[in-house]
């Protein structure tokens, strides 16, 4: 299995070339074709299978296929959500956005808590397509009227085992009912407890599983 397989955008096959990635790992090589497919998906996976791209790639690739969201305003609105346990996973992850849409004209922002809110407003002024985000400051945002949640398709809920482990699971039920009922919705988490698959119950629908 190639990458080229796998029937992502011809930008996207270059800033994996770049990264001087050969194959696709065993979590990608699945949950890139579920993704694409626009279905849920509930992934096993720890850090260090390659589960961040598994769901940024195609993220991307069905992103890039569409026109932007755009406000009331005419600005580009959020359509891709991914909430992270901590800010060092949030900023990570939005680096790894970055890197893997380099070529594609698609922006990006990360947004969590203990640092001031005014930077954080003015870049989301300026239209963002993917927020990656941990969920406090994200209702903070949503608290004050300045975030715009409506225009989301895809929903990614990353380590949702250490979401839960560090008391998230209200913050994540006041997103859940702030973004749109119809989405796209990804789950990842290391481990499944029983409170993990309430929440994926909740959440997805009819998901693909994948485990690795
Ligand atoms: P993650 O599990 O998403 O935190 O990724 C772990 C590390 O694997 C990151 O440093 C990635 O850059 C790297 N990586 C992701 N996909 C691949 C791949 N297909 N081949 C080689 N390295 C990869």
């Amino acid at each position: 299995m190639q990458f080229t397989d796998l029937g992502l955008a011809e930008p996207i096959l270059r800033a994996v070339r770049e990264q001087g990635y050969d194959t696709p790992t065993p979590i990608q090589a699945q949950a890139i074709p579920a993704v694409l497919g626009g279905g849920d998906l509930m992934a096993g996976a720890q850090t260090g299978t390659g589960k961040t791209a598994g769901f940024t790639l195609p993220m991307l690739h069905r992103l890039a296929a569409q026109k932007p969201a755009r406000d009331a305003r005419g600005r580009i609105a959020i359509r891709a959500l991914i909430l992270t346990p901590t800010r060092e996973l949030a900023a990570q992850v939005e680096e790894s956005v970055r890197t893997y849409g380099k070529f594609l004209p698609l922006t990006s922002m990360v947004m969590f808590g203990g640092v001031g809110m005014q930077p954080q407003i003015d870049r989301l002024r300026k239209g963002v397509d993917i927020l990656v985000a941990t969920p406090g400051r994200l209702l903070d945002h949503h608290q004050q009227g300045t975030l715009d949640l409506s225009h989301v398709q895809i929903f990614v809920l990353d380590e949702a085992d250490r979401m839960l482990d560090m008391g998230f699971i209200h913050d994540i039920k006041k997103v859940l009912a702030i973004v749109p009922a119809k989405k796209q919705s990804l789950l990842f988490s290391a481990t499944f407890s029983d409170e993990i698959k309430a929440l994926a119950d909740r959440l997805l629908n009819q998901p693909a599983l994948i485990e690795v």
